[in-house]
């Protein structure tokens, strides 16, 4: 293939990712962000097969086919209550297809090569390294992230590993010396044993890594993965000396780590704590002894509000499994239609996905005015008469001030105690993900709606026309 036409249509790929990635910056222009992004994975991904030559067209299209396949299969059956876990699974695609990339690279250098060399001889130092690592860390993607899909489906509760950075240090080990021995020898059955070693120690790493972080910990390993997968890409880069690649790895392991920042700032936890600590693993929550529950209804809760003067919502995860942000919204409006200052409160790591929250309410087309920070609402919260918390329970917790020995210590949290009234909606007195009691639902200002969050939301809204229509 031409060399000049290579190097424009990777630099109209590239363009395309940076562009795209820009515009993902802002709800309203995310969606033509994430359009440009699949534009350029595409171009990517043809102009690499392409470039690399020796592949059969049919194979190409086949792949293509297949993949996008999947890709549509996947999102078009999964509610959109799925979300975050379909995030993590495809989290877990990217780190394999790079592990994959690398092994295939190591298999035709070695297996399939009629000369007895090793890998390292075959690839050059430079390549034989970094496939390794990119098999390695696009593994343990894999691993942690099936591991992490299934604890935010519930499938699969926190584990303890005894010992567990031993373990951990022991398989990482392994996993690079197996990775080692397989470049370096020459001897094909070694070679084939040592990669087959190599990717069941990875698999392992990532199912240490992820299987006792819970509680609240979740988000910071599911950017973390998130960036591994950018991370292996750009490895296979490298192995592949594919330039196109290692900017685009690069530039998701750098997003994703950013994210990871961003996360472990909202949970206030380094990165190393939340590694090492394996945070909230198995608290039991103790419900049963709430002392002073207030319930009511959402007739009382109309008239409470229709008083008020500035309102807040706090959306949490039982918000987005309810689909409730329509009606969340249809209540804003009408409090808006009663003169009642009304704004949405967004935590950090509400919701089972970064962003989740933002996510929904944008469904709903709440105006991005409307919504506000953790930084910025809390101080705004004791000159505030009512919130409104829907289905968000881990991030309005107190504890995480009160109890040092909380799963959630130390989280920041939407301080909404601090209001002159609060409603919680919710189905029961369960706790939220980090598995723990909430002393909110017990405050002499709390008062708890039971229900599902877009029936009690939906009764809200009608009592609140009715008062404007008075
Ligand atoms: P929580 O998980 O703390 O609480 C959600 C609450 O929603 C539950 O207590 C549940 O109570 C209620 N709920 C569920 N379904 C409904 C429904 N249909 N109607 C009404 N209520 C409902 O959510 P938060 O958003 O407050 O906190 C998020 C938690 O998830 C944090 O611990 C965070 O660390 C963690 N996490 C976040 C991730 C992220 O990236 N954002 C990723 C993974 C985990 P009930 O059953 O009684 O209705």
């Amino acid at each position: 293939m031409n060399p000049d036409l290579v190097a424009v249509t990777a630099l109209v790929s590239i363009a395309l990712f940076v562009v795209g990635l820009k515009r993902l910056a802002r709800i309203r222009t995310a969606r033509s962000g994430n359009a440009l992004m699949a534009g350029g994975m595409l171009l990517a991904v043809v102009l690499t097969l392409v470039e690399q030559g020796g592949i059969d067209w049919r194979w190409i299209v086949g792949g293509l086919g297949v993949g996008a396949a999947v890709g549509v299969v996947v999102v078009v059956r999964a509610q959109a209550t799925q979300m975050p876990e379909i995030v993590a699974r495809f989290n877990g695609y990217g780190g394999a297809a790079s592990a994959l990339v690398a092994l295939s690279l190591f298999w035709a250098a070695v297996v399939e090569s009629s000369s007895a060399t090793s890998a390292l001889d075959a690839l050059g130092p430079v390549a034989a390294l970094t496939g390794v690592l990119s098999v390695v860390i696009g593994v343990t993607t894999l691993s942690g992230s099936v591991l992490a899909e299934l604890k935010l489906r519930g499938t699969v509760g926190d584990g303890r590993i005894p010992v567990r950075s031993l373990v951990m240090g022991a398989a990482l080990v392994g996993a690079l010396a197996l990775g080692v021995l397989s470049v370096t020898t020459s001897d094909v059955l070694t070679a084939e044993l040592g990669l087959a070693g190599l990717v069941v120690a990875s698999l392992l790493v990532g199912v240490v890594l992820v299987v006792p972080i819970g509680g609240a910990d979740m988000p910071v390993v599911i950017s973390l993965l998130n960036s591994f997968s950018g991370l292996a890409a750009a490895a296979a880069g490298f192995a592949l000396a594919d330039p196109l690649l290692i900017i685009v790895g690069t530039i998701v392991g750098a997003a994703g780590l950013i994210l990871t920042q961003i996360m472990c700032v909202a949970m206030n936890r380094s990165l190393l704590n939340v590694m090492i600590g394996g945070f909230g693993g198995d608290v039991a929550a103790d419900t049963s002894d709430y002392v002073s529950i207030t319930s009511s209804d959402a007739e009382e809760a109309a008239m409470v509000m229709e008083i008020a003067e500035r309102v807040v919502i706090v959306p949490g995860y039982g918000l987005a499994q309810a689909r409730a942000q329509t009606a969340a919204y249809d209540v804003a409006k009408a409090l808006q239609a009663l003169d009642i200052d009304v704004r949405f409160a967004i935590h950090p790591v509400a919701g089972r996905m970064p962003g989740h929250m933002n996510v929904v309410l944008a469904e709903a087309e709440v105006p991005y005015e409307l919504l506000y920070e953790m930084d910025q609402i809390n101080q705004d919260l004791p000159q505030t008469d009512v919130v409104v918390v829907v289905g968000a329970n881990d991030v309005v917790n107190p504890a995480a001030n009160t109890q040092p020995s909380s799963p959630i210590a130390g989280m920041p949290i939407l301080d909404v105690a601090t209001a002159r009234r609060v409603f919680v909606i919710k189905r029961s007195l369960s706790p939220g993900y980090a598995g723990i009691k909430n002393e909110l639902f017990d405050l002499p200002n709390t008062t708890m709606l039971f229900g599902d969050a877009k029936e009690v939301l939906d009764q809200l809204a009608v009592e609140l026309q009715q008062v404007a229509k008075r």
